[in-house]
């Protein structure tokens, strides 16, 4: 069987920085779903219509939505690179209530279990550990404090040579905790099995290591 570890947490948390370099360290294949659902969302900006609002059209396209996450960290959707267009502010705040509607994250789900079907794998995203893969061997929940998070996410972006407003980002990321937290279908939480890990006073590697701490027994016990 493969070998899962699913990571967890609110948004900025830093989920991603983290999966990918403990999937670096493994020789895992790094799953990013929150990339997913923002590469339907931009899919359905780009037929243009408000996914958020027009939950009959968004349906209707999903089978006309067809994402990718290469091994190079690429998310394609039919076929072309998106990685940076989902990125947006836009794109950021229409992704929280887009992945709220059960069509789109049944879609969605499926596809990432089969990936975790057919290889050793990091996932992250809200539902990991409490939806998309249960059975997962090690399952952390990641959280930062809303500043913390925050001020991560507009040095980010000030690195990417965007123009960030860090109240802005703030008062984003709080509304999207609260939608994610709050929507009926597979809402952020705490799996009852997972670690909960606090990153605001910790760097990346101190992190890392944590992580590789917790995984390293259960990967022992799973290759005996
Ligand atoms: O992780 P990221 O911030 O890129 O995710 C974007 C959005 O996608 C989240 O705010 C959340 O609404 C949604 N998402 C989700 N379930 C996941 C991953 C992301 O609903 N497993």
């Amino acid at each position: 069987m493969a070998f899962a570890i699913a990571i967890d947490g609110p948004a900025g948390a830093g989920k991603s920085t983290i999966a990918k370099r403990v999937a670096k360290a493994l020789g895992f294949v790094y799953v990013d779903t929150g990339a997913m659902y923002r590469a339907i969302t931009l899919g359905c900006m780009r037929q243009g219509f408000d996914p958020a609002r027009e939950v009959e059209k968004t349906i209707a396209a999903l089978p006309s939505l067809h994402v990718e996450l290469t091994p190079q960290g690429q998310v394609l959707l039919n076929g072309e690179d998106v990685s940076k267009a989902i990125r947006t502010e836009e794109c950021s705040r229409l992704t929280s209530p887009t992945s709220a509607i059960p069509q789109v994250r049944t879609y969605l789900v499926a596809q990432q279990r089969q990936m975790a079907a057919s290889a050793d794998v990091v996932m992250d995203g809200r539902d990991i550990g409490t939806n998309v893969l249960p059975g997962a061997q090690v399952k952390i929940f990641m959280v930062a404090s809303p500043q913390t998070r925050a001020h991560r996410r507009y040095l980010e972006e000030v690195a990417r040579g965007e123009k960030a407003d860090e109240s802005q980002i703030l008062q984003d990321i709080i509304q999207r905790d609260y939608n994610d937290s709050h929507r009926p279908t597979d809402p952020l939480k705490q799996a009852e099995d997972a670690i909960l890990l606090d990153t605001s006073d910790l760097d990346v590697d101190q992190v890392v290591a944590k992580v590789l701490e917790a995984v390293a027994p259960k990967l022992e016990v799973a290759r005996a």
